[in-house]
């Protein structure tokens, strides 16, 4: 991509709505967008990052067995109905009428409707375990929308719904999806920790927040400085193993953790002192086992082996992609900008032209944009003619990892400089050995 052509609409001075640096960041470098109040854009700076956050949610979903779907965003009342939340849910449920005069709304969540795809269509255990995913917008009159996309009224939500023929059998699912988050999250370079939850208007009797320690977080949570030492489930594990999976949750549930509203005093300080953290942090997923609830409001049942008809346990669990962008932002910056782990970066590398126009320099950077694109990167080349001083401060700013700066008295000499946004380390190597060091 060159800047020259790009669309990177950079604000210069700080926007005085924003309150935290998250939602400061995504502002000034032209990823995000207010529309309304709650509602966002996502302009293509932050589209890249959204795509590259909900390819690891994918990948590690696929991986432990999750099978995408798309299901709509407006839904008919009548399914709430039959549940019983469609009066239970309140003002946070942005109700609407059809021409008509049928009622609708914009789903907040799809329980209701996952569960009518599956009595319809599913009626053996043979079929089962079954977990339904798909990464959707939702909407919710939040009383309190605020801090740009952490929380909005209309937000991504990647949420998946499990099926079980047994109890035993829905706790193997919430705990693939248990390990399945914490690959997720370290992937983008964040400690999640679970925290015993309370299950809310989903309902239900287990469940786990995921929440990034951020002083800046909506949530209280009391929990074991351990976590820090827990090991992160390895790209190999292998999601059909019940008691394998059993294992990672009963480790990761070992010591003490939970938010405010499940907090036991007690219990907590029964650690010791210096070993016990109270803090702030943003819940970035949530996961409940919530049994039969839907399913059996609902008659979302199968036939088991013995013949006869059973009601299927469930879960859901849900992750807030439109979140984790300024959770990882919140967690990753310094004075100067965003400084991007490298998962989920818009650009791998950002090629900075000190001189356009000058010979050498055009052609140096377009040699190493040329390879570095033919390599499979995502290269910003800033072409601009913009000054060399505003053109390190919108690289630092928009933070992508790699920055190789070529000015026309190293590229005289065949060298370019690489700079690391994270560590702020710079190092002079030759145009071929820069390139082989970022293909690599
Ligand atoms: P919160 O407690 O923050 O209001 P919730 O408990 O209502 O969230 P869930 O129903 O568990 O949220 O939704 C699953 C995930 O969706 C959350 O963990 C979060 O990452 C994301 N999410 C929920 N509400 C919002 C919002 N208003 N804006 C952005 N992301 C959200
Ligand atoms: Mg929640």
């Amino acid at each position: 991509m060159r800047l020259s052509r790009y669309y990177l609409p950079i604000l210069k001075e700080n926007p005085k709505e924003a309150e935290i640096v998250s939602h400061r960041l995504m502002l000034r470098t032209g990823m995000i967008r207010q529309q309304s109040q709650g509602i966002y854009s996502w302009l293509p700076l932050g589209k890249r990052v959204l795509d590259k956050v909900n390819r690891i949610i994918r990948e590690e979903q696929d991986r432990s067995g999750a099978i995408e779907l798309l299901m709509p965003t407006l839904q008919s009342a009548e399914l709430w109905q039959e549940s019983g939340r469609y009066d239970a849910y309140g003002k946070e449920m942005l109700r609407i009428k059809d021409r008509q005069e049928r009622p609708m709304l914009y789903g907040p969540t799809n329980e209701e409707m996952v569960t009518d795809i599956f009595r319809s269509t599913v009626k053996s255990y043979k079929s089962l375990p079954l977990n339904l995913y798909h990464i959707q917008l939702k909407f919710r009159d939040e009383i309190r929308p605020r801090f740009g996309t952490m929380r909005s009224r209309e937000f991504l939500m990647k949420d998946a719904y499990s099926f079980d023929l047994t109890r035993e059998g829905a706790e193997h699912s919430y705990n693939k999806m248990f390990a399945a988050y914490l690959r997720t999250f370290s992937r983008m370079g964040l400690r999640a920790i679970p925290m015993r939850a309370d299950t809310g208007p989903i309902g239900g009797n287990l469940s786990h927040e995921f929440i990034i320690l951020a002083d800046t977080g909506e949530s209280e949570v009391f929990c074991h400085k351990d976590f820090v030492n827990f090991d992160i489930p390895a790209v190999d594990t292998n999601f059909d193993d019940a008691d394998g999976l059993k294992a990672i949750f009963d480790k990761w549930t070992s010591v003490y953790a939970a938010t405010s509203e499940m907090h036991d005093e007690a219990a907590f300080n029964a650690i010791p002192e210096g070993e016990r953290l109270s803090a702030r942090g943003i819940e970035v997923g949530h996961i409940f086992y919530f049994g039969t609830k839907y399913s059996e409001a609902m008659g979302a049942k199968v036939q088991g082996p013995d013949g006869k008809e059973h009601i299927v346990h469930m879960g859901s669990y849900g992750i807030g992609p439109t979140r984790l962008v300024p959770a990882i932002i919140e967690a990753s910056h310094d004075d100067n900008g965003i400084i991007w782990p490298a998962s989920v970066a818009p650009f791998d590398a950002m090629v900075i032209n000190m001189k356009a126009g000058d010979e050498g320099c055009d052609k140096a950077c377009e040699t190493i944009y040329a390879a570095l694109t033919k390599a499979g990167k995502d290269v910003l080349l800033d072409d601009t003619d913009d000054r060399a001083g505003q053109k390190f401060a919108t690289a630092d700013l928009i933070g992508v990892p790699t920055q190789i700066i070529a000015g026309p008295r190293s590229v005289a000499a065949g060298e370019v400089e690489l700079k690391d946004r994270k560590t702020g380390h710079r190092e002079v190597m030759t145009i071929e050995a820069a390139i082989n060091k970022l293909v690599g």
